[in-house]
């Protein structure tokens, strides 16, 4: 990949251009310079540019901006280092399948199976076996006890992360190793009737006495430069050229590798680091500094600016905060990860110090505690186009979405959570009436929000089209149609993955269409995705990616 030298022309000639710009949706023809975008249209349109090269490799490809992930984790590219236990099939970096586990007993037999391996290669009884992306709901409402864990080991400490990472379970070993027992009055510590522990522990509070006990092993490592390669291996092979890192400490060691990494050049995605917000007033203030600080080392391939908050937990973990009627089976009501009134407090410094933020807000509770706080702040300290986000936002109906409109806020929805737990929140978490307005996607639109759609991978995989195929189809694997009137159509689904997530970003300006000025960024496919039928969009095979104007195609294991 060499860098282009300026001034040099290049007119690439593909099947079919989507161009995501309605004054000329399609073309033929995109000449790039300097890594942007000088005209697009008929050939002849480019010579008044003066010289150019006619490069031919995409003649036979469909082009369409660089698709643009406005929530996803970089760690999904070092996840699978670590076993998967998930009930899906799922491809990992270099494209090779995890086949599922769809019954606790396969998930405790492969548990079995890898302490039978770690004990073989003579590795360290204590050494704590790291499993992740399981998730009990799927196997009919029973839960993980220490019970099953035991099974495989009763001596090694056993930690399993869900695949919402608002949960893990550890077995009895991993208890004792943390201390964890009958007296620990900790919030989101499970325990039996009994009084014990029963080895669940919801939400980072909980998780944290794990966590403090086994360091930074596995999926709590911090960031390093192996995995974000494979990430951005993962994300050229989902035609992804830029994407977020939904919630980055950002510290010292953070930063180092962030900037070595994606200032390379042979990195191919442009990563939008969101800080996680530090509480109180004084720390607050102290984070917003950090982050405007950062702000000034910015990059083509690095962006900082975003600031990360998180309200409640996970719907299908039942941690989510829910308004009346509540959970559909009865659960009791989930956990404010950030108290409300903290939340507004801290809202308030990064806003005033001209900063975006990305709230996390799953269950329609917490999305109403934002809206009520945004109001509030936006009354006392007005800012115009400030781009403040709602994430996830799942159970949010037509009346939130209009006040939203009102506020200025956008909306990045979880449209994966269609299909992964569409079923499950029809017969479990929500009931058919609030399933049906799950990631209300048309509604949005209509109140004028302004819309994105994510897998925040590593919870769902990381593929735009995919997702873009859950909004179209809204189908779960039951075969349910949730929610009809929801569906968007595919042009409106395309816009959700490409300018929708650049406008939450605020890089609307640079990315998400092929326009004269933009960065060239393109997504190169072998189908296009206005020609097949919605049902086939998910399966658009891509062949690579262009980013800034150089070329990555998918490199094949
Ligand atoms: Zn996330």
């Amino acid at each position: 990949m060499s860098a282009m030298t300026s001034m040099t022309t290049i007119v690439y000639r593909a099947r079919k251009i989507i161009t995501m710009n309605p004054m000329q949706p399609e073309a033929t023809h995109v000449a790039v310079r300097d890594g942007r975008v000088l005209a697009v249209g008929p050939v002849e349109r480019m010579q008044a540019w003066g010289d150019f090269e006619l490069d031919g490799r995409f003649v036979d490809k469909v082009l369409m901006p660089g698709l643009v992930e406005g929530h996803c984790h970089l760690k999904e590219g070092a996840m699978f280092a670590q076993p998967y236990l998930g009930w899906f099939d799922r491809h990992d970096p270099v494209g090779q399948l995890w086949p599922g586990l769809r019954s606790m007993d396969a998930v405790v037999q492969r548990l079995i199976d890898l302490d039978a391996e770690l004990a073989a290669q003579r590795t360290d009884p204590a050494k704590p076996l790291i499993a992740w992306g399981f998730d009990p709901i799927y196997f009919g409402g029973e839960r993980m006890t220490v019970q099953h864990l035991d099974k495989a080991s009763t001596t090694r400490p056993i930690v399993i992360a869900h695949a919402n990472g608002h949960l893990m379970n550890v077995n009895s070993a991993m208890l004792r190793a943390a201390g964890i027992g009958a007296e620990t009055e900790v919030e989101g510590v499970v325990k039996f009737a009994s009084g014990e522990p029963t080895g669940e522990l919801q939400e980072p509070a909980a998780m944290f006495l794990v966590v403090k006990k086994i360091g930074n092993a596995g999926l709590l490592a911090p960031l390093d430069p192996a995995g974000m390669h494979a990430f951005a291996s993962m994300a050229r092979r989902q035609g992804v050229t830029t994407a977020t890192d939904l919630v980055n400490k950002l510290t010292e060691k953070d930063v180092e590798v962030l900037e070595s990494v994606c200032n390379g050049d042979d990195f191919c995605v442009r990563i939008l680091p969101a800080f996680q917000a530090f509480h109180g007033t004084h720390g607050a203030a102290q984070g917003a500094e950090h982050v405007r600080a950062l702000m000034a080392r910015n990059s083509d391939r690095l962006r900082y600016g975003l600031v990360k908050m998180m309200l409640d937990g996970s719907i299908q973990g039942f941690s989510a905060r829910l308004r009346w009627p509540g959970h559909f089976n009865g659960a009791p009501n989930g956990i404010w990860v950030t108290a409300p009134a903290q939340y507004e407090d801290d809202f308030e410094v990064y806003h005033r110090a001209g900063l975006t933020i990305h709230t996390h807000t799953n269950g329609d509770e917490a999305s109403e505690a934002a809206i009520d706080a945004i109001e509030r702040v936006l009354s006392r300290s007005p800012r115009r186009d400030h781009r403040h986000t709602l994430q996830h936002a799942q159970m949010v109906d037509a009346p939130m979405f209009r006040r939203m409109a009102a506020l200025g806020l956008s909306v990045n929805l979880f449209a994966n959570h269609l299909w992964y737990w569409g079923d499950q929140h029809h017969d479990m978490t929500m009931g058919p009436d609030r399933a049906h307005r799950l990631d209300a996607c048309s509604s949005a639109l209509a109140a004028g929000v302004p819309l994105a759609i994510h897998s925040d991978a590593p919870v769902t995989p990381l593929g735009p089209l995919f997702t873009a195929w859950c909004a179209v189809n809204r189908v779960t694997p039951s075969g349910r149609v949730l929610g009809e009137t929801e569906r968007l159509t595919v042009p409106q689904a395309l816009h959700a993955i490409t300018l929708g997530p650049a406008w939450t970003l605020k890089l609307d300006h640079e990315i998400g269409s092929i326009e004269c000025g933009k960065r060239a960024d393109f997504c190169v496919l072998e189908d296009d995705p206005l020609g097949v039928d919605p049902m086939a969009l998910k399966d658009v095979r891509v062949w690579g990616t262009v980013l800034s104007g150089r070329v990555f195609p998918v490199v094949s294991a």
